[in-house]
C-alpha cells in the first residue's frame, strides 16, 4: 500500500502538487499543501490506479521534497 502526507515545513506553496493530483492534494489558507484524503494524517492508503498515477507525478514534481511517501501509514 502506499501513504503519503505533506510536510508543511518544507512547502512553498507552489501549486504544482494540486494541479496533478487535485483529488489527492488541497491547499489551506495559507497555500500550504496538505493531504486531502484524510487531512494530511497519512492513515489514508492511496489504492486507486488512477490517483496512484496521479500521486507519482505530484511527488517527482514537487521541487523541495515536502511530499512523502511510504508503504505503510504514518505515525502521527
Ligand atoms: S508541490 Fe510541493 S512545494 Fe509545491 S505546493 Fe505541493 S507540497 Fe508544496
Amino acid at each position: 500500500m502506499l501513504y503519503s502526507r505533506v510536510i508543511p515545513e518544507r512547502c512553498i506553496a507552489c501549486g504544482l502538487c494540486q494541479l496533478k493530483a487535485p483529488t489527492l492534494f488541497d491547499y489551506d489558507a495559507d497555500g500550504v499543501a496538505f493531504f486531502k484524503p484524510d487531512q494530511n494524517q497519512g492513515q489514508v492508503p492511496i489504492d486507486n490506479p488512477r490517483d496512484q498515477i496521479a500521486f507519482k507525478s505530484a511527488y517527482t514534481a514537487c521541487p523541495t521534497g515536502a511530499i512523502v511517501r511510504q508503504s505503510t501509514p504514518f505515525s502521527s
